[in-house]
């Protein structure tokens, strides 16, 4: 895709700020209904193929898919110990990365630690600024929001219900469905709706096994419900259908495209109407403000190599940098009309900050498949999904809402999840009997929407760019580890019932944030005293100024976030044009 110039005199009908699934949503949306979209990315555009190399063999790799030594990505222990941004003890290495940024495949992906310092309480931040944003590499699990998270609060007291019910929502849901494309098989859940999907994955056998014992227990084990076209897409050219290669669950990432990702999947077709600007290494530090009307008048950027500053004027500005850096943007951009920053009449930017918890869940050994012939099972984009069982027909006594198992078993290219010890032939003949026999799965669970948890400027430290970094004030409560400590019991309760020998259990739970599902930090709502934006996440400050990732949400849910942040746009989106058509914005 050749980037077209941007033009500083023209006032542009939409600026987006940031290129993942929001901004890509965006400017696919705003482009399709005729509107002229400037789209600025604070990384580059990498050429991404050659970065995922998805084909490569370890053998090919100069340090066998590992990271170059002068690189280090961030372990668990050196999130809980050290203090950010990561000074004393890591000298040796000239690029720090979280923890994502483990292998050679991803190391232009995601961001260099000390470039984009955070402060304040431990938080493991995988942020990736390049084009296409986190969807380079996501985890592609695809999953729907129900009314039991939507009208939550209705159901345990807990929080604010969203503005929006599920019915509200479908149409969209099923517009990104058949545009995007999604693997899975229907369940008829009332908690986690189906898609409308194409062409599914197979479980295995062990995945089966769990499955069916599952189902004694009333609970349902599905196919990993992939943002993946598995039947291709005639109407992207983009987009190959998914050829099995299981890559992307390797290495993250797809470089065919049969896995969603924000460029080949929205962008590139968005350009297609000759209505898109794209401008990259376009680092928006302030949306700027019509003193006399109020209103967002366009947005202030620097370029991140010539470090120039530019000024560029839109009808609309749309932020779309992630939940963290939108609600840092928002901060960001003081005046005189609003002192404690954009669309912060409420006081609530930055605040209701929610995620995932992560950590517990349990290994174990299909003993009937320990010597068996070798199958091909990693063919494919995602294992399997356990969904939520708590909290729904019956109520929990130690904590509310609930989680999600994510997980998968088989024959792999590389085997993992063994326990052999010794060397030599006797090393490789254990490998060959077990391997294929283990299963594994992770707990994801709903972390509350909770005022206290939130982020704020530093006063101090700045990044690269001289833009005041974010600082945490975030901790799991109680009501997280009472259901973290229910995971660890649950995961083993389960596979002690489907008759696995189980290896390992773990009640581990994981720095906050890893999750990578950021969400809440500018939540919708009616009222304008407790939320940020209405339904329509448009600012109920500033009627053009709409912020369309997931810090519109009001509650993190167990469910992945992603197609609910696109859906979710498509819908404002389509609001936005509308207005704008009437002379409303
Ligand atoms: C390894 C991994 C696995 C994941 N697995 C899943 C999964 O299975 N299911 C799921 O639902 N989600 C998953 N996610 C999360 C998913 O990637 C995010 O929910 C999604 O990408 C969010 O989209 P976004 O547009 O809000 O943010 P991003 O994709 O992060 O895009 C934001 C963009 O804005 C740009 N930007 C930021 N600040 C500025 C600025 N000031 N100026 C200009 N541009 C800016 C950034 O550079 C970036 O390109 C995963 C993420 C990772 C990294
Ligand atoms: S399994 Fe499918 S989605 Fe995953 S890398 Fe291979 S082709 Fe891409």
């Amino acid at each position: 895709m050749a980037e077209s110039e941007i033009d500083l005199k023209k006032t542009y009908d939409a600026v987006v700020v940031g290129s993942g699934a929001a901004g890509g949503m965006a400017a696919h949306v705003l482009t399709s209904r005729g509107l002229q979209v400037l789209m600025l990315e604070a990384g580059k555009k990498l050429p991404i193929e050659k970065e995922l190399r998805s084909m490569e063999w370890p053998y090919n790799n100069e340090h066998r898919g590992e990271l170059p030594p002068d690189r280090h990505s961030l372990t668990f222990n050196e999130y809980t110990i050290r203090n950010p941004p990561y000074g004393p003890g890591f000298e040796k290495s000239k690029h720090l990365h979280s923890y994502i940024g483990s292998s050679d495949y991803v190391k232009n992906i995601v961001v260099d630690e000390r470039e984009n310092p955070l402060t304040g309480t431990n938080y493991a931040w995988v942020r990736a600024r390049c084009l296409g944003g986190k969807t380079n590499i996501w985890g592609r699990l695809a999953l729907r929001l129900s009314d039991y998270d939507f009208k939550a609060k209705s159901r345990d007291g807990f929080g604010e219900d969203w503005p929006i019910s599920y019915s509200d929502l479908a149409p969209y849901y099923d517009k990104v469905d058949l545009y995007l494309g999604i693997t899975g098989v229907k369940e008829n859940l009332p908690h986690l709706p189906d898609s409308i999907f194409q062409r599914p994955t197979k479980l295995n056998c062990a995945e089966v096994t769990l499955q069916q014992s599952l189902r004694k227990m009333g609970r349902v084990l599905t196919q990993y419900r992939a943002g993946v076209t598995t039947d291709g897409l005639k109407h992207n050219k983009y987009r190959s259908r998914c050829w099995g290669r299981g890559a992307c669950e390797r290495k993250g990432g797809c470089d065919i495209h049969a896995a969603f990702d924000s460029p080949t999947g929205l962008i590139y077709p968005a350009a297609d109407t000759g209505k898109l600007t794209l401008r990259t290494n376009a680092v928006v530090r302030e949306v700027t403000v019509d003193p006399q009307t109020g209103k967002a008048s366009g947005v202030h950027f620097i370029d991140s190599e010539t470090m120039k500053d530019y000024n560029v004027r839109a009808k609309v500005v749309v932020v779309a940098a992630s939940t963290l850096e939108s609600a840092r943007l928002l901060l960001l951009s003081k005046s005189q009309l609003y002192p404690n920053g954009l669309a912060n009449s409420s006081g609530h930017v930055g605040h209701n900050f929610c995620e995932h918890i992560m950590g517990p869940g349990v290994t174990g050994q299909a003993k009937n498949l320990v010597g068996k012939p070798p199958t091909l099972d990693d063919g494919r984009p995602g294992g399997f999904y356990l969904t939520r069982f708590r909290n729904l027909t019956e109520k929990h006594p130690k904590f509310i809402r609930g989680y999600g198992f994510e997980g998968g078993s088989g024959a792999r290219m590389f085997p993992q999840g063994t326990d052999a010890h010794g060397f030599g032939s006797s090393f490789k003949e254990e490998i060959r009997q077990n391997q294929g026999s283990y299963i594994g799965m992770g707990a994801f669970g709903e972390v509350l929407a909770r005022y206290e948890n939130f982020v704020d400027l530093d006063p101090v430290v700045k990044d690269k760019w001289g833009v005041p970094a974010l600082r945490f004030h975030y901790k799991f409560g109680d009501n997280e580890h009472r259901m973290a400590e229910d995971m660890k019991e649950t995961a083993q309760e389960m596979f002690e019932a489907a008759g696995f020998k189980i290896m390992h259990v773990s009640d581990r739970v994981l720095t906050e944030g890893w999750s990578i599902h950021e969400m809440g930090t500018a939540r919708m709502g009616n009222d304008p005293k407790t939320s940020v934006l209405n339904q329509f996440e448009q600012s109920h400050d500033v009627k053009n100024l709409f912020v369309v990732d997931g810090s519109a949400f009001v509650n993190a849910s167990c469910q992945n976030p992603t197609w609910t942040i696109m859906a979710l746009c498509w819908r404002s989106c389509d609001y936005l044009a509308d207005e704008l058509g009437k002379g409303n914005l």
